[in-house]
């Protein structure tokens, strides 16, 4: 065994780093601390452009958001390119079209600037390797020159020995080679990758405090991980740790299928020399499979929720998405949302510790009844002007028809909506249209009682004579109830459900059957909004009009 010193490691160093021309100090400056306010987070989002942003990448990227803003902090978008093998193309316009897309925007990075960049890992491989220099200098890192072929047959000796897979210990055989038998190799053109040289002993334990997780024991990292790769470029470990510490990343939030890898990161920020980022892991999102009843993480591929492009095509608006991943987030905060009518995310506090440790299940239940809340709260006008956009992308024809529309969609959207109990029934845009169906004729007539699912035939002529020559629409809603009621009577109706109920026999019905028969031949369905103010807007003519539709259906039937 060799052990080179100092003299000969920094020979070894401009050896193999003959372009680097700066050192560590050169970057310390040129990246110096933030000037923040005490406890602001700099957070990061770091993307690999390998695939389609899925759920999981915006609730990430949405946590990076949503802690930097509250703390009056940055949240970083950075490219984590350095697996050329697996990008896809257009990958990073895809991740920054959607981010931009679901308005969760950071504060610098990619496209964004900032001082801290370049933000794309791919433009840094200098960084990397001065610091990766200096390892060699310091005699914790060094080139290795074992071909694939040695470590497929080491690993399958340690599989026979049922001994810990990886280059480490006694199997690292590079580790100690002398600088002569560096330069020999070098000179015969062989190919070589920089591994670490780990100062962990795994018989020791290490302790480490993740702000969701809490308190995690690990035994030390011991493996000759790989920093940089043989074409010179790094790996994910070593990228994320110089980056995070040269970009001030005071909280790195990121999926949970790392932790496995923190030990190995903790042991980089030490022989880095680097303070630590405080760790925050995030349950992944999981599903109960619907085949299976196992459950998994989401997938892009069984999932059509899963990917980012659903929730715009189906017209889930962005800002209720985010009500819903905030409800990922914390598990305190739908409670909140609901409690408090005027409230926003941003008047919401977010907190690590009410962060969920396990994976959260994707709940479209929730997500539904969060957007309906959503929609709840805004006014007629609001819900009409968005779903505009909506419909201007994904239904070009409901788009005409709502502008041509538009007083008139604005007071069917606005039914309902006084009140403490606002009404509940949309949950996304192109909803506007299948519930309102019955507000344009050009809908209606289409439609033709399809929606309608019961099997009664409704008493025309009963109805005729009402709108005939009762309906009265200058009225108000009281004063319109208690004159239908006079008509019932009039008709052999009872004037409530209950009187019904006490005398079934003297009564052809109640009052309530007269208006489920309005509203059938009206909406065509049985449950609508305020059956009245439908009737005002729609006006005596529609009406008629609807009645001879029905007409012509129950014919057919
Ligand atoms: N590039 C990593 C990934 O896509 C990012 C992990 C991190 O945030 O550090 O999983």
């Amino acid at each position: 065994m060799v052990i080179m010193d100092i003299n000969e490691r920094k020979q070894l160093a401009d050896l193999l780093f003959p372009n680097i021309k700066h050192n560590r100090d050169y970057y310390e400056q040129k990246y110096p601390e933030r000037k923040l306010k005490d406890g602001a987070m700099v957070t990061r989002y770091g993307p690999s452009p390998t695939g389609s942003v899925h759920l999981g990448n915006l609730f990430s990227a949405f946590c990076d958001m949503v802690y930097a803003k509250q703390s009056d902090g940055k949240f970083i978008l950075r490219i984590e390119d350095t697996d050329q093998k697996r990008a896809v193309a257009d990958g990073i316009d895809n991740i920054t079209g959607v981010l931009k897309g679901f308005n969760i925007l950071p504060n610098e990075g990619y496209t964004y600037g900032g001082e801290y960049g370049p933000y794309l890992q791919s433009e840094r491989t200098e960084i990397y390797q001065t610091y990766v220099k200096d390892l060699i200098v310091q005699g914790y890192a060094y080139p290795c020159f074992m071909t694939e072929e040695e470590i497929a047959s080491i690993k399958e000796e340690q599989e026979i020995n049922k001994t810990k897979i990886g280059i480490y210990g006694y199997y690292a055989v590079d580790r100690d080679l002398s600088l002569e038998e560096v330069k020999e190799k070098l000179n015969n053109k062989e190919e070589y990758v920089i591994r670490l040289k780990s100062p962990g002993n795994a018989k020791k334990e290490i302790e480490i405090i993740d702000a969701i997780k809490g308190k995690m024991k690990f035994p030390e990292y011991d493996m000759d991980m790989v920093l940089l790769k043989k074409d010179g470029t790094p790996t994910y470990h070593l990228a994320h740790v110089i980056d995070d510490h040269l970009m001030h990343t005071t909280h790195v939030i990121r999926g949970d299928e790392w932790v496995s890898s923190l030990p190995l990161h903790i042991q980089l920020f030490e022989i880095l020399g680097f303070n630590r980022p405080q760790y925050a892991h995030i349950a992944p999102i999981t599903i109960k499979d619907s085949e299976t009843g196992t459950i998994r993480k989401i997938s892009k591929r069984k999932d059509l929720w899963a990917g980012a492009k659903y929730y715009e095509e189906v017209g889930i608006p962005i800002e209720a998405l985010h009500l819903y991943l905030a409800t990922i987030a914390n598990t305190n905060f739908e409670e909140w949302y609901l409690n408090n009518q005027n409230k926003k995310i941003e008047d919401f506090e977010f907190s690590f510790n009410k962060q969920a440790i396990g994976g959260t299940s994707f709940d479209e239940a929730k997500l539904n009844n969060i957007c309906k809340t959503y929609f709840s709260r805004k006014s007629g006008e609001e819900v009409y002007n968005e779903t505009l956009k909506y419909t201007e992308k994904f239904d070009k024809e409901y788009h005409k028809l709502l502008i041509e529309n538009k007083e008139k969609m604005i007071k069917f959207l606005n039914i309902e909506k006084d009140g403490d109990r606002p009404r509940k029934d949309i949950s996304k845009y192109s909803d506007v249209k299948e519930e309102f169906s019955y507000a344009l004729d050009e809908l209606f007539i289409q439609e033709n009682y399809q929606k309608y699912d019961g099997d009664k035939i409704y008493d025309i002529n009963l109805v005729t004579d009402y709108i005939e020559n009762y309906l009265n629409l200058d009225l108000n809603n009281e004063t319109w109830f208690s004159e239908i009621k006079e008509f019932a009577v009039k008709n052999g109706y009872a004037s409530s459900p209950k009187e019904y109920k006490n005398n079934k026999e003297s009564f052809k019905g109640h009052v309530g059957d007269i208006c489920e028969a309005l509203r059938v031949i009206i909406t065509g369905r049985t449950k609508s909004p305020d059956l009245f103010s439908i009737m005002k807007i729609l006006g005596k003519e529609t009406i008629i009009n609807r009645i001879n539709l029905y007409k012509k259906y129950i014919n057919n039937c």
